[in-house]
């Protein structure tokens, strides 16, 4: 009798230890931020990771154009929290105006700049990236509308590209001519591509803080991983398994049971909805409030709930759904301004990574 409650407890144990290892929790970070080495910022990286790291981020990315910043080289504050760390990376910067950020790569990477055509400079990219060891996030497409869904189109082995990006310059929501972003998103994943969506500061200056300089904490993500490393959190971004964020914070977001389930964090969006860094959409005046929303090809509104949950049942659905979750608050001088979550799509077809 007492061997077997020795063994029910060893098998409990064992069972707590397997689910304990298993979980997953989300980790807040941002992939893309500058320093004093580009020429045309602020701050040292030092400065920088303290910024991030005093407000509470997981990890950061330095992504200095075309220069490799050594994370080893880099002293984090005294006595820093353990779940904060740098991901090594660079932001490649090509002809063209297409970059990307290289993220936890080995070393420096350089890209071909005699390519001419778009969507081969994109693929040189992603080629050299992988050969560092890393993964390719194309950024901030808008951005003089350098780059269009035919660029893309073409290009293999490409995951993840920069739907927000907080500089004040790049176009995330298009013009009267160019598409939004997030339009220019659907037309992929319409396409057959499977592409997730990042959301970045772009940072460059920490220390002039206004609406015309692009400064930190109005673009990030939010990764569900097991462990918090640049192997992992990498791993769970380019499998889709996080969401990209200017201002609205879930406690859940993704697939149980065959349903796509959504739950806000409404005390954590009111939190980050007080940040003075934050920069919301203009949009016309609409009703305040959460709103959930969930999207299939072609960028159709498959569902809409006003509430802080949702759910989407995936029997069949079309081939992909990714569902949107707004926050609409009124302006002073009239008008609204939106803050999203963007969660990643889930798919209903065939479409696989290829390596
Ligand atoms: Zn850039
Ligand atoms: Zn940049």
């Amino acid at each position: 009798m007492k061997i077997f409650r020795n063994l029910t407890l060893i098998l409990l144990g064992l069972f707590i230890l397997q689910n304990c290892a298993q979980k997953s929790v989300w980790y807040k970070g941002n992939t893309h931020a500058h320093t004093v080495i580009c020429g045309h910022a602020d701050s040292s990286p030092e400065v920088v990771a303290a910024w991030y790291h005093d407000h509470g981020y997981n990890f950061l990315i330095l992504s200095e154009h075309n220069h490799f910043i050594d994370p080893d080289s880099v002293s984090l504050p005294q006595n820093s929290r353990t779940d904060f760390i740098l991901i090594p990376g660079e932001e490649v910067s090509g002809p063209k105006i297409i970059h990307s950020t290289a993220m936890n790569i080995d070393g420096l990477v350089t890209s071909d700049k005699t390519l001419e055509i778009k969507a081969r400079i994109i693929q040189d990219h992603v080629d050299i990236t992988r050969q560092a060891g890393g993964k390719t996030i194309l950024n901030h497409p808008n951005y003089r509308y350098a780059v269009a869904s035919e660029d893309i189109m073409p290009v293999t082995g490409l995951y993840l590209f920069e739907l927000y990006n907080g500089h004040p310059l790049v176009e995330n929501a298009g013009d009267s001519t160019h598409q939004s972003t997030e339009s220019l998103w659907d037309e992929l994943l319409t396409h057959g591509m499977k592409i997730f969506a990042v959301s970045s500061d772009d940072a460059h200056y920490f220390v002039t803080l206004d609406s015309a300089h692009s400064n930190p904490g109005r673009g990030w993500v939010m990764v569900k991983s097991p462990e918090l490393s640049a192997k992992t959190i990498t791993e769970a971004m380019i499998s889709g398994s996080f969401y990209a964020s200017n201002g609205v914070i879930l406690k859940e977001c993704g697939v149980v049971h065959n349903t796509y389930q959504v739950q806000i964090d409404a005390l954590k969006t009111a939190r980050e909805l007080n940040s003075p860094e934050l920069s919301g959409m203009w949009v016309d005046k609409t009703k305040n409030g959460f709103k959930i929303e969930f999207f299939g090809p072609k960028g159709l509104v498959l569902s809409t709930v006003l509430g802080s949950s949702a759910s989407f049942s995936l029997k069949n659905a079309p081939s992909y759904v990714r569902p949107r979750i707004s926050f609409s608050r009124s302006r002073p001088g009239g008008g609204s301004e939106e803050f999203y979550a963007w969660g990643q799509p889930v798919f209903n077809d065939e479409r696989q990574l290829q390596e």
